[in-house]
């Protein structure tokens, strides 16, 4: 039986925007430690200026107990057990923290890692490498896989599914994890804040960096009808990074079934 954790490993601040989470799940199964999204670096809690420009409106509180890599001792988890990191995308806040995780194979899309990495002006602005010199064990993906209607994804380990879900950044993606009882936990990253249902825009700040922060408004418009598609399915629970802050953490456990009570 796996257990899954739900930790904010970034709280942010961001101007007349209260407090928001960016949360991570840490799986944990009898053989291994699966990680989906980083948040930030022990580090960047002691010295937010590592984070450049980013700093002022992120605002992050210090508060160093949320690094991930501190958020999983608080569950007996040391960082040499974390076998993989499966990352929505390469924002500061969601993949700087691969760096406490140098022996962890870091799992992307390929797309997402060639812009993150390539030249050009979105990719300087958008991304802070700084977190990836010490030569993280990228395995990028560009799948083939049908998941549940959504084309090009990969399963990159048994009941893990990397699922494109592009507009916020141009290889953008959910993760989708297996629960013991069959069902899905999406963790939908930064895809949309919206209501999945409804499409209905998610309040400020979130509503407003949703947009100001697009790649793509074309590929985000069909992102959120995927979103919709899903959230109607009684197989799927969706979850998004900086939205629904639940009380952390968060273990889920399989329903008991009528005839077990
Ligand atoms: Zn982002």
């Amino acid at each position: 039986m796996s257990t899954v954790h739900l930790f904010d490993v970034a709280p942010l601040r961001p101007p007349f925007g209260g407090e928001v989470p960016t949360q991570a799940l840490v799986i944990v199964d009898d053989e291994r430690v699966t990680v989906v999204d980083a948040g930030f670096p022990a580090a960047v809690f002691a010295d937010p200026s590592m984070i450049g420009f980013e700093a002022r409106f992120l605002r992050l509180p210090d508060r160093p107990d949320s690094a991930l890599v501190n958020r999983l001792a608080s569950i007996g988890v040391g960082p040499d057990q974390v076998g993989d990191i499966v990352l929505t995308h390469l924002h500061s806040e969601h993949a700087a923290g691969v760096c406490d995780f140098p022996e962890a194979t870091v799992h992307v899309s390929a797309t997402e890692l060639a812009v993150a990495t390539g030249s050009s002006l979105r990719a300087r602005v958008s991304y802070r490498t700084r977190f990836f010199d010490h030569g993280p064990r990228w395995s990028p993906h560009d799948g083939d896989l049908d998941w549940l209607g959504v084309p090009g994804c990969t399963e990159v380990l048994d009941g893990i599914v990397l699922v494109p879900l592009p507009g916020h950044t141009a290889g953008h993606c959910g993760v989708a994890v297996r629960l013991d009882d069959g069902t899905w936990l999406l963790h939908t990253g930064d895809a949309s804040y919206a209501d999945p249902r409804s499409g209905t825009p998610a309040a400020f700040p979130l509503g407003f960096y949703e947009r100001f922060t697009a790649a793509d408004r074309a590929a985000q418009r069909h992102t959120l009808a995927t979103l919709a598609r899903l959230a109607a399915r009684d197989d799927v629970h969706l979850m998004s990074s900086h939205r629904i802050p639940m009380r952390l953490p968060l273990t889920l456990r399989p329903p008991v079934k009528e005839h077990d009570r």
